[in-house]
């Protein structure tokens, strides 16, 4: 049985957790913060991750927290229906969308995993330092939460450490800096009343300035309200630098100004924001893709190993995935070694392409198409837009994605 050491108790590495349980492995999650607690707002699991989740069993779980996402509409800022891309069960896929909160998933991962792996597979209050590696294994230097230096020995280790990955920069040094290219995002959620058909999230605005917004509980579906989550998106001159990236409040709520000609059919979104408490400020940063992501026994996994914009839904879902896959690769290969390269060798390529395709808007590139054309609220879209351009954008971008349905 192998010993795994995973780095980071987030979405990628929990997940990841129970994937190599569920393998034979026997393994232990190493979390730097020392209670973690249910941080963040929405995220969007796709079709891919949520089958791997419901292949743990999960799916009874998910259900109860998380909405099945029915559609995207991608609006303009006047609320015209560019497009509306079916997701999900719907759409035709195996497996559901959800529109999840972060904080609760994340729990929902974290009992899962203590209920599986036992009390102790997770340790918080361990951030790693340093680790080594020999022909016998590999060594993870931690500082605990009372500044003890623990050592601890493993046969691998798995970086899913996030954006600010302590992994990351040992095996690549000499990386630049982040990437970014100006935009700010900020991020609430607001019990109200539900719009539309309480499953289904639009996209609205330009690559400038954009609205995401999205139901994210299904709890309070069932109580016939939603907790609304949305995403405001603004330009800046000056935006945040990507090592103050921290999923904080900062009280920073001028960027409302720039949604007040934004006009919604279904919902006032300026009022949204402004009844929101806690606005969660992040700036809209990437890294390039590397060349090569491990070494021998190390590798990486989740924003660790590709850190993208949060376009097309795709961070949470492709660090669930790389955890399905890096099990998958460590079964089937003739020595662990093996097992990790071919992991790398299926999923950095794919995760770099995602990477490259949300710079260039991912499936949102039908909002400036329409935003460049469209004049006024008396426009009608269909003499703008047609639907071939739109359903090339969409398709495009599920190939790259991974998520094609059966005839794509
Ligand atoms: C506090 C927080 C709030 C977030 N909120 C949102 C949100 O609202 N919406 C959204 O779309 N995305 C959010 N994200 C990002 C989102 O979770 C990820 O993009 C995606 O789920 C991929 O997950 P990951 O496991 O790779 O990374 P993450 O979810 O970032 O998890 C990485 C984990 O590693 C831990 N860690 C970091 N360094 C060390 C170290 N040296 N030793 C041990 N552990 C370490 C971190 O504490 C963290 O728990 C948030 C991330 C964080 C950390």
């Amino acid at each position: 049985m192998t010993r795994a050491i995973i780095i980071g108790g987030g979405i990628g590495g929990l997940a990841a957790a129970l994937a190599l349980h569920a393998k034979g492995h026997d393994v232990t999650v190493f979390e730097a913060v020392s209670s973690i607690r249910p941080l963040g707002v929405g995220i969007n699991l796709l079709p891919h991750g949520a089958g791997l989740l419901h292949g743990f069993g999960l799916a009874d779980r998910l259900d109860r927290i998380g909405v099945r996402t029915r559609a995207i509409e991608y609006r303009t800022r006047y609320g015209h229906l560019v497009a509306s891309d079916l997701r999900g069960i719907e759409a035709g896929f195996e497996h559901p969308q959800y529109s999840i909160h972060r904080g609760q998933l994340q729990m929902l991962l974290l009992d899962a995993v203590r209920e599986r792996l036992g009390p102790d597979a997770v340790r918080a209050g361990m951030r790693l330092q340093e680790f080594e590696q020999d022909g016998d294994g590999v060594t993870a230097i931690f500082r605990a939460a009372d500044e003890r230096t623990l050592l601890v020995r493993g046969d691998l280790l798995v970086g899913a450490d996030g954006f600010h990955s302590r992994v990351r920069r040992i095996l690549h040094p000499n990386e630049g800096p982040a990437h970014a290219e100006g935009m700010m995002m900020y991020r609430g959620a607001v019990e109200r009343a539900p719009f539309g058909d309480g499953r289904t999230m639009f996209i609205a605005g330009n690559h400038d300035v954009k609205f995401v917004c999205y139901p994210i509980s299904e709890e309070a579906r069932q109580r016939g309200r939603a907790l609304v989550n949305w995403v405001a998106e603004v330009r800046h001159d000056r935006p945040r630098p990507a090592t103050e990236a921290d999923w904080a409040d900062r009280g920073d709520r001028s960027f409302v100004d720039a949604f007040r000609g934004f006009r919604m059919p279904d919902i006032d979104i300026v009022a949204l924001m402004e009844a929101t408490e806690t606005v969660l400020e992040y700036p809209m940063i990437d890294r390039d893709p590397l060349a090569s992501w491990g070494q021998g026994r190390v590798t990486l996994l989740g924003d660790a190993a590709h850190p993208m914009y949060p376009i097309g839904a795709n961070g949470a879902s492709q660090a669930v995935v790389d955890g399905g896959a890096l099990a998958a690769h460590l079964a089937g290969a003739g020595s662990l070694v093996d097992g990790l390269a071919a992991y790398e060798a299926d999923r950095r390529p794919k995760t770099s392409a995602v990477v490259l395709a949300n710079r260039q808007a991912g499936p949102e590139q039908v909002l400036d198409i329409a935003d460049a054309r469209i004049k006024g609220p008396d426009d009608r879209i269909e003499d703008l837009i047609a639907p071939h351009e739109v359903e090339a954008v969409a398709s495009r971008y599920r190939q790259i994605a991974g998520f094609t349905r059966r005839a794509e």
